[in-house]
Parts: C-alpha cells; sequence; structure tokens
C-alpha cells in the first residue's frame, strides 16, 4: 500500500478550532490513486472514511472513529483560453486563498471577492462558498467527484450542484461525493464587484478609483484580516451560524419591535436576517464560558481561547440557538460540519 497511515493522529492542527481530539488512522491522498486505496481500505476494515481539507469548516466533537482522509493532491492546469474566458481546473487539496492569488498573477478575475477564504479548493463547492457578493456558482465551470457509493468518476454541471446560499448537493448528500478537482470559468476583462459592504469605500480610502481585480482582492483581504481572527492565533471556524431566511410578516413585525434589525430582502419575498446582529442583539457578543466563546468583535464567529472542546462548542451553539429562538422566534442554522 503506497498511502501513509497514521494510527491514533492527533487532529489538532487539522482543525481550525484547534480542538484536541483523535483520530483512529489518518492518512494524506495526494493523487486518485491514493484516494482510491483510502476508500478500498475503509471498505475492507468496515470503518467511516473521513474526508477533510483545512479543516476551516468543522466542529470535532470528539475522537473520530474513522480514516481520516486530508485531501493533499495538488496541480492547476488551464483548459480553455480564448483570450476573454479561461476556463482553470484545479486539484482539490489546493489551498483555496493560494488558488485565489494564482489565477489574479495570471490576470484572470473572478475569484477576488474570494479572498482569503482558509480551506482547500476541494471543499469550496461544499457549501458553495461566499463572501462579498460572490459565490463560486457565479465562476463554476464543474468539478469531477467520486461517488463513494459505486467506485465511478462523475462530472457535475452548474445544475447537477444545485448550489444554494451555503449548500449544495455534496452537503446534502453527506458522505457519498468525494471531490477530486473542480473548473472555473474566469475572465481576462475584469467585472469587478464592489457594491457589498464596505469594499468600494476601503479602495476609495486608498486612492484606488478603477481598481484592478487584484487591488480588490487586497482590499477584501485587508478588510477580513480586521474583522476576523485569524485561526492559527484564536481557534475559530468563520461564520458559526448561516444568515436565516425568514417570511416577510415575521421580518416586519420584528423590525417594527427592534428598528435596528438587519435584513436583506431576497428574490423569492423572504427576508435574509443578520445572524451576527441577533446574537449581538442577544448580548452574546464577547461571552466566554470556560475556553469556548463569542468572539468580542464578530459576534457571528464562535472561538477557542485555548483548550475548549468540541461539546463545549457546540453546547455554547445550542444555548446561542435556543435563546435566539425565544427572544425572536428565529431559528438559527450551523454553517460548520459537525463530527
Ligand atoms: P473542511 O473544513 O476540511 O471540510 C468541510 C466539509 O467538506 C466537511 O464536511 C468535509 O468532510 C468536506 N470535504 C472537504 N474536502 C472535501 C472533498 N475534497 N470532497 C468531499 N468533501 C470534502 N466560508 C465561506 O463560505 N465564506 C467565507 O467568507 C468564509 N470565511 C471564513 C473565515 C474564517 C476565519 C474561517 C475559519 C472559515 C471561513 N469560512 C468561510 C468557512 C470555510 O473556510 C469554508 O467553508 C471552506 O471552504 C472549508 O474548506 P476546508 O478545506 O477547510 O474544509
Ligand atoms: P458584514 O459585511 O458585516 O455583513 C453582515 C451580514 O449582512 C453578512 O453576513 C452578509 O450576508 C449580509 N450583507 C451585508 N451586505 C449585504 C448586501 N449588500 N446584500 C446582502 N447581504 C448583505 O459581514 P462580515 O461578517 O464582515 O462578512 C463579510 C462577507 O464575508 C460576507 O459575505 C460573509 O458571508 C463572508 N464571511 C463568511 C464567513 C463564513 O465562515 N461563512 C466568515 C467570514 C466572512 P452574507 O453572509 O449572506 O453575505
Amino acid at each position: 500500500m503506497s498511502l501513509q497511515l497514521q494510527v491514533d493522529a492527533s487532529l489538532k492542527s487539522f482543525n481550525s478550532f484547534g480542538v484536541e481530539v483523535r483520530a483512529s488512522l489518518f492518512a494524506e491522498a495526494h493523487n486518485d490513486f491514493d484516494v482510491r486505496e483510502a476508500l478500498q481500505y475503509s471498505v475492507d476494515q468496515q470503518l467511516p472514511l473521513l474526508v477533510i481539507g483545512g479543516g476551516s469548516n468543522l466542529l470535532l466533537t470528539g475522537d473520530v472513529h474513522a480514516l481520516v482522509l486530508r485531501m493533499a493532491s495538488r496541480g492547476i492546469r488551464v483548459l480553455e483560453d480564448d483570450g476573454e474566458r479561461v476556463v482553470v481546473e484545479a486539484e482539490a487539496g489546493e489551498v483555496w486563498h493560494a488558488f485565489v492569488l494564482w489565477t489574479l498573477a495570471q490576470g484572470m478575475s473572478g475569484l477576488e471577492n474570494l479572498s482569503l477564504i482558509p480551506g482547500t479548493v476541494g471543499a469550496a463547492p461544499m457549501q458553495n462558498i461566499g463572501a462579498y457578493g460572490v459565490e463560486i456558482k457565479d465562476v463554476f465551470a464543474g468539478l469531477t467527484a467520486l461517488d463513494r457509493q459505486t467506485g465511478e468518476l462523475r462530472d457535475f454541471t452548474l445544475a447537477e450542484c444545485t448550489f444554494g446560499y451555503r449548500d449544495s448537493v455534496f452537503k446534502q448528500q453527506p458522505g457519498r461525493w468525494l471531490i477530486l478537482r473542480v473548473r472555473f470559468a474566469l475572465s481576462r476583462m475584469a467585472r469587478l464587484h464592489l457594491e457589498y459592504g464596505p469594499v468600494r469605500q476601503r479602495l476609495t480610502e486608498q486612492g484606488i478609483e478603477q481598481p484592478t481585480a487584484s487591488d480588490v482582492s487586497r482590499a477584501i483581504s485587508s478588510i477580513r484580516s480586521e474583522k476576523l481572527p485569524d485561526p492559527a492565533v484564536l481557534g475559530n471556524a468563520g461564520s458559526f451560524f448561516k444568515n436565516p431566511l425568514v417570511s416577510a410578516v415575521l421580518a416586519d413585525e420584528l423590525k417594527r419591535m427592534y428598528p435596528e434589525l438587519i435584513g436583506y430582502p431576497q428574490a423569492d419575498g423572504q427576508v435574509k436576517l443578520a445572524a451576527g446582529w441577533l446574537i449581538e442583539a442577544a448580548g452574546w457578543k464577547g461571552y466566554r464560558e470556560l475556553d469556548a466563546g463569542v468572539h468580542r468583535l464578530q459576534s457571528l464567529v464562535l472561538v477557542n481561547y485555548g483548550s475548549a472542546t468540541g461539546m463545549q462548542l457546540l453546547a455554547l451553539a445550542q444555548r446561542i440557538q435556543a435563546d435566539i429562538e425565544q427572544r425572536f422566534a428565529v431559528q438559527l442554522e450551523m454553517e460548520p460540519n459537525v463530527y
């Protein structure tokens, strides 16, 4: 077997919460062959297989009785380039932000608003990563996944991924699809999205009137660095809750009671409420219980001050959910994948 298996391996450095748990077995997949070998081994040993990338969207609540397979496959290739539209394919184990920077350095735009999101290319379709008004569905050109049930490879089109707000067919069918490589349709003529949040304002402050895609990437990276805790310093998994979609009736009712409520009307008539506003209004911002807490600047982000367990973080999240439901009649859904 070419796969290097580690027995009873610590996962502390493989989850951005920095939770200390152990995996029965751990291995890294550098290519499709390693992936198939790991899959066969897990079937033969009747051991579950948990595939991870950068571990930045995981909450591990205890030791993982599985073969944990970290995707470490590398490779980026240009499949089509007509001087305007470029299709680029990247292997699942590529680091997302490094890939974004590579595309920008090649003069390709489309991924700039998704700068500085932690994790890997292969995990990006799982929840249709999004930030500052762009989601990967907007630049998606296809992906190749292994069907873990049949062992067959399958190419997915945009429609087949059924991307939604932090959602996809891959998230809906947990454990079925192992994403091997993803394709993006990028552009050599930058069509920038600057209208979201403080992006344009930051560029103006920097004296940039005609930004390039790289300027936008740098501006967004600097905004994110100021607002979000760095997992290398303070364990976290980014936003812990999705922004809830509620009916216009409930949103109106809440707005009457809380005029400062932040809500964004959606095309389907629902209203997307800022979960961070709800959590802050309920008094949770900066709350800490042992080493599990709510970040002092970003109430959407749960943090591990050092030795919090996954169960402690989960318990805190559940208390927040119950409190928000009681106060506002709004259900908050957790965003990270809980194991
Ligand atoms: P992991 O956490 O390793 O895995 C996530 C899930 O995907 C797991 O269920 C895992 O089993 C599965 N998985 C991983 N790789 C594969 C694969 N190749 N095939 C099949 N399944 C796979 N998210 C956003 O959408 N927008 C943001 O702006 C954003 N900002 C963040 C900021 C911070 C500081 C942090 C810590 C997180 C942020 N996130 C954000 C969440 C996270 O970075 C993304 O969801 C990212 O795509 C997760 O990638 P990962 O490689 O770390 O996945
Ligand atoms: P923000 O700019 O303070 O805005 C708060 C919330 O309001 C965001 O969650 C965003 O929803 C929504 N919003 C703001 N402007 C909007 C607009 N013009 N139209 C529709 N919705 C709007 O948010 P932030 O926390 O600093 O994050 C900035 C961006 O990075 C957001 O897109 C956020 O999703 C993303 N981010 C995601 C994570 C994660 O882990 N998932 C972590 C950090 C940042 P949306 O979230 O739907 O965009």
